[in-house]
Formats: C-alpha cells, structure tokens, sequence
C-alpha cells in the first residue's frame, strides 16, 4: 500500500492562531486539494494525522469537527481526490496523552490501522512536532513552508528532512521520485 501521512492545519488549510474552530473557518490552502487528487490519482493513500488540541481545550465539540471534515471530503470528492482517514489527537497538552505530536501516537495508530509499517512512508507538516513525531515513527520527513513555516523553516529539523515550498510541492516530488526509471545494473 502507498502510503503518504499529512498534517491538516497549515498544510492543507489555512492554520489560525484562534483555532479552526467551523467548517466556514476550514478554508483550504492554493493547491493543496489538488495535490491531494494527484497523488491518489497515482495510486497513493492518503492520511491524516492533526493535533486537535481545540476539543480538549472546549474551543468546538466532535459535532463541529466532523463537520470541517466533511467540508473536506466534499470538496475532495468534487476533484476526484480522497482522504481515507482522519486521525486526531482531541487531548490538551495538560493531558499528557501519548498522541499529540511531537509523540508518535498517532502515526503508529495509523500503521496498526492500516496495516502497514511506517519505515520510509512519506509523511508532510507545516510544524516541527510533526516531523519529530513522524520521523521517531520511522517515516520519511517532508516540511512544507505553508502555515506555521511560512516565515522560514524552523530549527532541529529531523535527519533526513527534505523541504517543499507547500504540499503541491511535495506531490510533485512524490510523484517524480516514482516516476524515475529503476536504474539498471548490467
Ligand atoms: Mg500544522
Ligand atoms: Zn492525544
């Protein structure tokens, strides 16, 4: 299975300081739905993994999230693109959880999910804590400069980071990289 695992806030929609809190605030980023098709297109599966952090700090209820949700999906659906699933963290950072990133919860509920191991699986984010937790997960780390990095490129990125100028970037690499005939040993 190809798998690809992204962050939601600042990575396929706008981020927000305040929150994202309703569907009409989840406002998706230039691009990014349409990099989303592109890769299911070529056969990738994509998944998300988003800190929500505004449940468990009563921002907006599950009702409420849902409903951003199916905005996305919606107008997924309407290019042709899919996300399989949603995984969030819905704990504050007072709950000590161990499935808000930068810890890999999440990522490894994912791999347990679907079956598949996280050694190499690409995974995209706009915040340094996704790429720690991805990257201790074992997957591949891929930082856009969209959202929280849209001002530059935060420190103590992960070993192996690569950096795209937003996610339909990151497709484009993605896609390249498959693309590339196998070399040939004579
Ligand atoms: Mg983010
Ligand atoms: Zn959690």
């Amino acid at each position: 299975m190809k798998l690809v695992i992204l962050d939601r806030d600042g990575t396929i929609n706008s981020d927000s300081d305040d929150f994202v809190k309703t569907p009409d605030e989840w406002l998706p980023l230039p691009g990014s739905l349409e990099a989303i098709a592109r890769l299911n297109h070529a056969g990738w599966h994509v998944v998300i993994a988003s800190n929500q952090s505004g449940l468990g700090r009563g921002l907006f209820d599950v009702a409420s999230l849902n409903a951003m949700h199916a905005k996305m999906h919606k107008m997924l659906a309407a290019i042709g693109g899919r996300v399989d699933a949603v995984f969030y963290c819905p704990h504050s950072p007072e709950e000590s959880c161990n499935c808000r990133k930068p810890l890999p919860g999440l990522f490894e509920q994912i791999g347990a999910r679907f079956g598949v191991p996280l050694k190499g699986v690409p995974t995209a984010g706009d915040s340094l804590r996704d790429l720690q937790a991805g990257a201790a997960a074992g997957c591949e780390p891929h930082l856009v400069l969209t959202g929280k990095s849209a001002k530059g490129q935060p420190d103590g990125l992960p070993a192996g980071t690569t950096v795209h100028k937003d996610l339909a970037a990151f497709a484009d690499f993605i896609l390249q990289r498959a693309a590339k005939p196998l070399a040939v040993a004579i």
